[in-house]
């Protein structure tokens, strides 16, 4: 059977899923409605139109699926399996992706909104590429023998003591809707290569590659209560598994406002807690910067996914010899995007995540022309849905507006000229963020010199958003606590035992 979006035929596989009543709760293996019965509808942005409905989990499904998760982490299937075998299932796992990396796409662009070619070349490989990475983890876990001089050792004996590492437990992960399936793939890859079971809750507005990807866990071989899924509300769901005492470790992706509260949930009990949270990326563009590729890359940073990217390139500071090419740029590169549905071969990009979301950017722009800023070009609402917003680039903005210091989640950057670089390094650290930043420069001392004094968990040098699974990543300041990828982010999966032995 096919399923027509417009006149855009769906893939048979996702038509398939969609047409299967895709909307249950995964838990302990089993697909189930929610304990209330009630469901909400998740819906194509660009149309308006509803795609599915999803169960609406609530604490007694948290319940549920904890306890399922729980089970799951000392039967033998999951904690007697191998290291090797743990290994070889993550990279089954990315097989079966990659087998259905097409459908993936169109699912997650249908959810979300975002062109099918960032689905297709950019999202869903990278979600695959973090369980091939992480997928060589296991069998490299290990601990370390420590010699000792504990004093206490009694006479004619000898003190042996080692440390094990072992897995965190029930890991709640709770994920945003802008990169929904790279976002799942970044908590579930390490915390199956530590050896942890999950509960997954994800966004309300993109729940469909979350359950898509649970089918395909299953065909893998994960063990049945090894993933969990948990379709609903943060403040239902979420909130739940956050307060929730039988959760060991909470991941959580999102913005800092509910990070914050995050920290108090997980007080109650303890339970770890890692936070990749929003963040107001700076740009520095020096007046020896490769002006092209410098143009080219900080309005992909910015424009791209709709600038719905945590690491977008939001605030622009240009040296003034090149300020105005550099807004010319910009303004030219965001009017050559094309706005279609995302699923068009003809669009560049899609609409916003939801009607909310492009109201809240509507919002921003019209506060800024209030306060003075100039809109050089962009800042309109259309499509059926009001959803689409036009890729948009401000000049004259202060400081201290809201412009400047907030997450917009939107395709709207503020440029900024600047005359010294020191300066420009602290105008660029005048913000409550720290996740990301770039300076375009051809000159490497000063290229390692600001990449030093930028206040940011990554700073690239003439790129931007380049992200992979090896390389850490996390928020200093207000954007985050700890790091995902790279080791970093298999340390966030895993607890210390030390064992003395008198022997
Ligand atoms: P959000 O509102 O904070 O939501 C994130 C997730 O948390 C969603 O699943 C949400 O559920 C859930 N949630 C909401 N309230 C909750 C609560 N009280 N308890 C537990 N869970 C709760 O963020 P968003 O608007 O979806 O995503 C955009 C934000 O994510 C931006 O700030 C962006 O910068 C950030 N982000 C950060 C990174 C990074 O790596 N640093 C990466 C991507 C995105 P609902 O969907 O039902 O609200
Ligand atoms: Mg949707």
């Amino acid at each position: 059977m096919t399923i027509e979006i417009g006149n855009i035929a769906l893939r048979e596989r996702v038509s398939q899923f969609l047409a299967d009543d895709p909307g249950k709760l995964l838990i302990g293996g089993a697909w189930v409605e929610a304990s209330s019965g009630e469901r909400f509808s998740t819906i194509d942005p660009a149309t308006g139109a509803v795609i599915a409905h999803v169960a609406r989990a609530r604490e007694a499904d948290a319940d549920k699926a904890v306890s399922a998760a729980r089970t799951a982490l000392i039967s033998p299937a999951w904690a007697k399996m191998t290291p090797a075998a743990r290994s070889a299932l993550l990279w089954r796992i990315a097989d079966v992706m990659q087998e259905h990396l097409e459908d993936l796409a169109e699912l997650e662009t249908l959810d979300q909104g975002k062109n099918l070619r960032t689905s297709l070349f950019g999202e869903v490989p990278a979600a695959i590429s973090q369980f091939r990475y992480y997928a060589g983890w296991p069998t490299k876990i290990t601990g370390e023998t420590i010699p000792t001089s504990l004093s206490r050792t009694p006479p004619g004996k000898e003190v042996f003591a080692y440390t094990r590492r072992e897995p965190v437990g029930v890991v709640a992960a709770v994920v945003p809707w802008n990169s929904p399936l790279i976002m799942t793939a970044m908590k579930l890859a390490p915390a199956l290569a530590a050896g942890c079971t999950i509960v997954l809750k994800p966004a309300e507005n993109t729940p469909l590659t979350a359950l898509y990807l649970g089918r395909l866990l299953q065909e893998a071989g994960v063990p049945d209560g090894v993933v969990n899924i948990l379709t609903g509300y943060g403040t239902e769901a979420g909130q739940a598994l956050a307060d929730h005492r039988g959760v060991d470790k909470l991941a959580f992706t999102g913005s800092t406002a509910v990070g914050k509260r995050l920290v108090s949930s997980a007080a109650g009990s303890l339970k770890r807690l890692t936070l990749e949270l929003g963040g107001k990326s700076p740009s520095i563009i020096m007046p020896d910067a490769d002006l092209p590729a410098a143009i080219e890359g900080v309005s992909r940073g910015i424009f791209d996914n709709g600038g719905q990217v945590c690491v977008a390139s939001a605030r622009i500071y240009a040296h003034r010899d090149v300020y105005q090419d550099v807004v010319d740029g910009m303004a030219a590169a965001g009017d050559k995007l094309r706005l279609g549905h995302g699923l068009d071969s003809a669009a560049d990009l899609g609409p916003l995540v939801s009607r909310a979301q492009a109201e809240r950017v509507s919002d921003f722009i019209s506060e800024g022309r209030v306060e003075g800023a100039t809109v050089v070009t962009g800042g309109t609402l259309s499509g059926p849905a009001d959803t689409f917003f036009s890729p948009t680039v401000l000049t004259d903005v202060r400081a201290d507006m809201r412009l400047m210091r907030e997450e917009i989640f939107g395709p709207v950057a503020v440029v900024t000229p600047f005359d010294d670089l020191d300066e420009v390094v602290g105008w660029a650290n005048d913000s409550d963020y720290g996740l990301a930043a770039s300076v375009w420069t051809e000159g490497l001392s000063n290229g390692h010199r600001v990449a030093s004094a930028l206040e940011a968990g990554t700073v690239w040098v003439n790129c931007h958003s380049f992200l992979g699974p090896e390389l850490p990543k996390g928020g200093h300041k207000e954007s985050g606590w700890g790091y995902e990828n790279g080791a970093q982010g298999l340390e966030n999966y895993l607890e210390t035992k030390t064992v003395v032995m008198v022997i």
